[in-house]
């Protein structure tokens, strides 16, 4: 047989797959993977049904639907004041997957350089090498993710085709500040870069804090690509529904990419998600209410267990250090052990790094029900007390 892409098969299935697979194996509850429970809007629902029902079903544009492009510029309006000309600067693609894809693949050329914040969501290195790019990688690192900006500053030179931000950021739970922003801000200047913001969890920032996308600094409308997903902002991470928005320059040659990729997106969820990205401001602080009021019930529950839980800020997701149980393994190991034997899944944070000593944190998903985040706490204090444990069922909570 001939050889296949060698970028590609070098890589495994992911770490989401695989622990997923292993949850539903061992009848775990499921606090790896990040998609949420319980939070999915009824009306957002039945508007795709009714959608489905009454057609259309065929191609929507390659661009999206028009009410959908209007609802998102209308969105960016009203959360960022951005002015978007929504024919020309917003694209609906298959998911923030895709549309991560399609900038990378229209924007670079072989040889270029990437810049790039660890840790680091898993489809990023493989479309960055795929397209040809070279990355610089960067790291912030528990427990305080602090940027260190001598590092990132060095990682920028005159080959550097663009910055892959994500904020708010998995699995860190770290949201950029208006002085990392300014910062980095000051680099795409220098060094004539773009940048491509992964913003999937711009809605999930917690304790009054803001999130900015970079988009909206001074100077970055011409050099920023905006990433949004309608899975995160409505608890529906199936539907695949996502978008970009950048200045007519750069939003072109990421269309190129998109109309090869998946050229075009379900008319019906596109229709149901312009719906919701209408609803009222209390449905947007009322999905940041909580999914705070979970992520700090979770977090109780694992210090009362002995973890050593860390600050999240933002997104759906909380890093606790195992080592005050006694455990002595990695974290692979650990988040293998406590699916197995505690019944409940967790993703091991060296997953997104390249390498390093971060390998004692395990990520747990707080966007799930009360039911099953109190369950999975019981779980793993009946397991860590050494109490015998009841056979884990495949229950609601997986
Ligand atoms: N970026 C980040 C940081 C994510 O955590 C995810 C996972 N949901 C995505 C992109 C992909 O989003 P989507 O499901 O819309 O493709
Ligand atoms: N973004 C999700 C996470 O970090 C997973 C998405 C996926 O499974 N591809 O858990």
């Amino acid at each position: 047989m001939k050889p296949v892409n060698s970028v590609l098969s070098s890589y495994g299935t992911t770490i989401f797959e695989t622990m997923s697979r292993l949850s539903q194996a061992h009848g775990a509850v499921n606090l790896g993977q990040g998609f949420p429970e319980g939070l999915e809007p009824a009306d957002v629902v039945a508007r795709a049904a009714e959608a489905v029902a009454a057609g259309p079903n065929q191609y929507p544009s390659m661009m999206g639907t028009p009410d959908l492009r209007q609802a998102i510029a209308a969105h960016d309006r009203r959360f960022y004041g951005l002015d978007l000309d929504w024919p020309g600067e917003v694209m609906v693609t298959s998911g923030a997957t895709e549309a991560l894809a399609a900038c990378l693949f229209g924007l670079i050329e072989p040889g270029d350089e990437v810049v790039l914040i660890e840790p680091l969501y898993d489809s990023y290195l493989p479309i960055i090498r795929r397209a040809g790019g070279v990355p610089r990688l960067v790291r912030v690192a528990p427990p305080h993710w602090t940027l260190p900006r001598d590092e990132l500053a060095a990682a920028f030179s005159g080959r550097t085709k663009l910055l892959l931000l994500n904020t708010p950021m998995n699995p860190a739970g770290k949201v950029f500040d208006a002085d990392d922003l300014a910062f980095i801000a000051g680099l795409l200047e220098r060094w004539d870069a773009y940048a491509v913001c992964d913003e999937v969890y711009e809605h999930l920032v917690y304790d009054g804090r803001r999130h900015i996308p970079l988009i909206t600094l001074p100077g970055m409308r011409e050099r920023c690509l905006k990433i949004g997903s309608a899975g995160k902002i409505f608890s529906l991470t199936g539907w695949k529904v996502g978008w970009v928005i950048a200045c007519p320059a750069l939003l072109q040659p990421v269309a190129k990419a998109h109309q090869y990729l998946t050229f075009t997106t379900p008319p019906n969820l596109q229709a149901a998600v312009a719906h919701g990205l209408g609803k009222d401001d209390g449905y947007y602080d009322g999905l940041t209410a909580m999914l705070g009021a979970r992520r700090d019930r979770l977090a109780a529950g694992l210090r009362r267990v002995g973890f050593a839980t860390l600050a999240t800020a933002g997104s759906y997701f909380l890093s606790a250090d195992f080592r005050p149980l006694g455990f002595t393994g990695d974290d692979d190991a650990f988040c293998r052990h406590i699916t197995e034997r505690a019944g409940v899944t967790a993703i091991p944070v060296s997953a997104f790094y390249q390498g390093g000593e971060v390998n004692h944190f395990a990520r747990f998903c707080f966007a799930k029900t009360d039911a099953a985040i109190d369950e999975a706490v019981a779980r793993l204090e009946r397991f860590f007390r050494g109490e015998p444990l009841t056979p884990p069922s495949a229950s609601g909570c997986g």
